[in-house]
């Protein structure tokens, strides 16, 4: 019969499996092959998971594993390579393109009001790499609700990718951590620690305390 722990060890080397598989391998020793989605996301964040990675919680492996395996299911995916110089391309994949339309699709928790900047700046350059003029983002939620948002090409926002694609990939070639981006996905971002000062925990400190009312 297994143990406890046993079964516990079972569970754990099936789902890192699982997860291997899964996951979309990126060359972390090529810095001149840059993906779209380490340049739409803090360069920080990017650069610390090709050169000193922390491993993934169990909670971003099972949200991996669910979303990639719904991705792998749409036939029409697609990955293609387009060339910035001559020693620097990014890749870039569209989930699915019917019509001339690019469509991704994202797994979250709660349907969006309007869309995430980072997916959006990823729809677009997909829309560019893969020359289509239109593209849908398409958010949906564990129960099957979803929202679409609906968009045409922006030269201007490509032109910023390919700058951060380039800058990036000379920090990696130089070995120099990217600037602080600060913003809201901070304080869910596993480098939070590495980024800024460990807050301390005053627990005998009062409101009173601080304002000088008591002593
Ligand atoms: S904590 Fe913020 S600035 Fe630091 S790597 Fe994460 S997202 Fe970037």
């Amino acid at each position: 019969m297994l143990g406890d722990r046993n079964l516990k060890d079972i569970i754990q080397k099936t789902m890192d499996h699982i997860y291997r598989d899964f996951y979309f391998q990126i060359d972390k020793t090529n810095n001149r092959i840059i993906h779209v989605k380490e340049i739409v996301t803090c360069l920080r964040k990017s650069y610390y998971d090709r050169k000193s990675p922390l491993l993934p919680t169990n909670m971003q492996k099972v949200s991996t594993i669910i979303s990639d395996g719904m991705r792998r299911s749409i036939k029409n995916s697609a990955i293609e390579e387009y060339n910035i110089d001559s020693d620097l391309s990014l890749v870039s994949y569209a989930d699915t393109i019917v019509d001339d339309i690019v469509i991704k699709f994202e797994i979250i928790d709660k349907l969006p009001k309007t869309p995430n900047p980072k997916d959006l700046l990823n729809l677009n350059t997909t829309m560019w790499i893969f020359d289509k003029m239109e593209g849908i983002i398409v958010y949906m939620t564990n129960d099957g609700r979803s929202v679409e948002f609906a968009f045409t090409k922006d030269k201007h926002m490509f032109e910023e990718i390919m700058r951060r694609a380039r800058v990036f990939s000379t920090l990696l070639k130089e070995e120099k951590t990217p600037i602080l981006e600060p913003s809201e996905t901070c304080i869910t971002c596993p480098y939070y620690e590495r980024c800024y000062i460990q807050q301390k925990k005053y627990s005998n400190l009062t409101l009173e305390r601080l304002l000088g009312f008591k002593k």
